[in-house]
């Protein structure tokens, strides 16, 4: 893992081309956090690795809720001036941003309270919340029935539009499903297919109705060549990366709960899949961020 392009200069002027990294997509609530790490501990350390910014993702009502409130909390955090240089808290200039949504494993709960909790914080601080999601298909596991998953998945792309927030989608084993949901209620104009499964076949269908397509550390393990393929072909444009932590830790940190500062392992990964250095891939990934999620 190479640290050394991270570093600012304490004056805040940039020593060397930095690599500067957002996990665009993380689970950071209490439920999903590593036992014994603080969030802003769990923060700094990635700002420490050269991440700026992260996205914490709902699955249900209460995680959503949970992570408005987290973002809420971090920007007081780092709005308060207690960052950076002053040592163990997060910089002033560290970015967050929630999405709301529930996940594919609880789709037979129904969107009903989703939707309530969306519309209310969308009323006071719509500027926390950036996409409906994650949301989809999973027939790997089938936690829920699969006529569930589509009602839960259809009101959800319907609600991103409605808003016009990003959707971030999740699917396994279900592309078909997935897709034909999507053209059939017309994709949100931002939509992000997250820890992206499939290989350049699905990554074609995928791009071809305008998504971006965001890679976690599954493209670091040694027998997903086919994932690799699909980011070889993806543009950079609309190449993201992720950590989806606490999930899918990158090698070299496989079997560990997983953790945002990782994402550079997963950007390094990729850098050599796309024959680019990490400090570029660094920057087209947060470009492709930036606009999958329209953060300005
Ligand atoms: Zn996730």
């Amino acid at each position: 893992m190479t640290t050394v392009e991270a570093g600012e200069s304490p004056s805040g002027g940039s020593t060397a081309p930095a690599a500067r990294w957002i996990d665009s997509h993380c689970h950071l609530q209490d439920k999903y956090r590593p036992e014994g790490l603080e969030l802003l501990s769990e923060l700094s350390e990635a700002a420490a690795a050269g991440v700026t910014g992260v996205v914490c993702v709902g699955t249900d009502a209460a995680t959503s809720r949970q992570a408005v409130d987290l973002v809420r909390a971090v920007r007081r955090e780092t709005s308060a001036g207690r960052g950076g240089a002053r040592g163990g808290a997060v910089p002033d200039d560290f970015e967050v941003w929630a999405t709301m949504g529930l996940h594919p494993h609880e789709a037979s709960d129904g969107v009903g309270e989703l939707e309530h909790a969306l519309a209310e914080v969308l009323e006071t601080d719509r500027d926390l919340v950036v996409a409906v999601g994650e949301c989809g298909f999973d027939y790997h596991y089938e936690h829920s029935p699969r006529p569930a998953q589509r009602d839960a998945f259809a009101a959800q792309v319907e609600l991103a539009r409605r808003h016009d927030l990003t959707l971030v989608v999740h699917s396994r084993d279900a592309w078909d499903d997935t897709l034909d949901v999507l053209r059939a209620a017309g994709p949100p104009e931002r939509t992000v297919l997250h820890c992206f499964t499939g290989g350049p076949d699905e990554a074609r269908r995928c791009l071809d109705i305008g998504a971006f397509l965001s890679f976690s550390g599954i493209v670091t393990f040694k027998g997903a060549q086919d994932v690799r393929d699909a980011a070889a072909m993806c543009p950079l444009d609309r190449l993201m990366v992720e950590t989806d932590a606490p999930f899918l830790a990158p090698v070299p940190h496989r079997g560990k709960q997983n953790r945002p500062a990782w994402v550079v392992a997963v950007g390094e990964a990729l850098s050599e899949v796309k024959g680019v250095t990490p400090s570029s891939l660094a920057a087209t990934s947060t470009s492709a961020t930036r606009a999958a999620f329209a953060l300005g």
